[in-house]
């Protein structure tokens, strides 16, 4: 099969890969009908991840099962499935808590590569969701962001304890906190202020669902969001950026007694213990637990509730992921879709 291979920072080649077998009873194998570039493939792309060896890349997906292991009975060849980034039993003591991002058995689909033609799903009974039916190609850019994107904005506003009447604000404008805009919505936020100084994505983060637009960052942007909220600061934070700066901000904008979800990877990030003890606010977040989110979300999607599947602003085939990963790089596209 053809997959894409990190190389080297920049270096992003599509090229043969051995087609993955069964390997553990509990497997499934799919053909990929989409794939996509994470922000968090830029990591390693930009060579801020150190990339010691060629490593196969992408860990969201949506299928067509093709083949399960002996042990797996509820994923059947032939049902379009969709599954988290990590792949989790969903029946350990985690995962029914509703952390199967932290599942005792978990495996990252990063290691697998799901920019490719076909992946090996560990767990299949836990990981997978299958649809009631094949949707049509319509549904497909939004499914697929239910892998990864969707869930995660969806995690971190559920972890910033979004409610009806709430003001919240949105610290990054990439697919997740655009995305968390629309989970703030849908969860009934009164106001959702979003971060942004792109105006692409500032126009994105309007139609799905923000109040108001912040551009400035930092102590600016707190002070901005301090005079939106009476001098109080938002109910509700969510931080889907990943850095020193954009978690400061977040924090600084809850108000006392507030919540921060934090979504984005951390990369450098350390908190003063005094900034932490003066701000008196919750901090939830890590990585999502998507698997708690998609039987809700993949229904929202086939009700046509909610179309986040906008959030791909480029689509190439898997031969072009190079180009995708640089128009990324580039903030020319807000996230590429591959179609292999
Ligand atoms: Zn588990």
């Amino acid at each position: 099969m053809r997959g894409v291979v990190l190389h080297a920072p920049r270096d992003v080649r599509v090229e043969q890969r051995p087609d993955p077998k069964i390997e553990q009873p509990t497997d499934a194998i799919i053909r990929v009908t989409a794939s996509c570039v994470c922000g968090s493939d830029l990591w390693p792309y930009r060579g801020i991840e150190p990339v010691s060896q060629p490593a196969p890349m992408g860990h969201e997906y949506v299928g067509v099962v093709q083949e399960v292991g002996r042990e797996v009975r509820t994923i059947k060849p032939g049902q379009f499935v969709i599954g988290s980034f990590w792949a989790s039993d969903n029946t350990c003591e985690i995962c029914r808590a509703g952390y199967q991002s932290s599942c005792v058995h978990r495996v990252l689909m990063g290691t697998i590569g799901t920019q490719a033609e076909l992946a090996r799903i560990p767990l299949a009974d836990g990981t997978l969701v299958a649809t009631p039916e094949v949707p049509g190609d319509d549904l497909v850019p939004s499914l697929l962001a239910a892998s990864d994107v969707l869930g995660t904005g969806w995690f971190g506003a559920v972890a910033a304890e979004v409610q009806p009447g709430r003001t919240v604000v949105v610290v990054g404008d990439g697919a997740v906190g655009l995305l968390a805009i629309l989970a703030a919505r849908q969860l009934g936020a009164e106001r959702i202020i979003a971060m942004s100084r792109h105006e692409p994505r500032q126009k994105l983060a309007l139609e799905f669902g923000a109040t108001d637009i912040v551009t400035e960052r930092g102590d600016d942007g707190v002070a901005t969001i301090k005079e939106l909220t009476d001098g109080l600061g938002a109910h509700s934070v969510i931080e889907a950026v990943g850095t020193q700066e954009s978690m400061l901000q977040a924090i600084q904008s809850a108000r006392p007694g507030g919540h921060v979800g934090f979504v984005g990877v951390a990369h450098g990030v350390e908190l003063p213990g005094e900034v932490l003890f003066s701000s008196a606010v919750h901090l939830h977040g890590g990585p999502a637990p998507v698997r708690r989110f998609l039987p809700e979300l993949i229904q929202l999607i086939s009700d046509q509730a909610i179309d986040p599947g906008r959030v791909f602003d480029l689509t190439v085939p898997l031969d072009q992921a190079a180009d995708g990963y640089r128009a990324m790089d580039e903030r020319r596209a807000i996230k590429t879709l591959l179609r292999p």
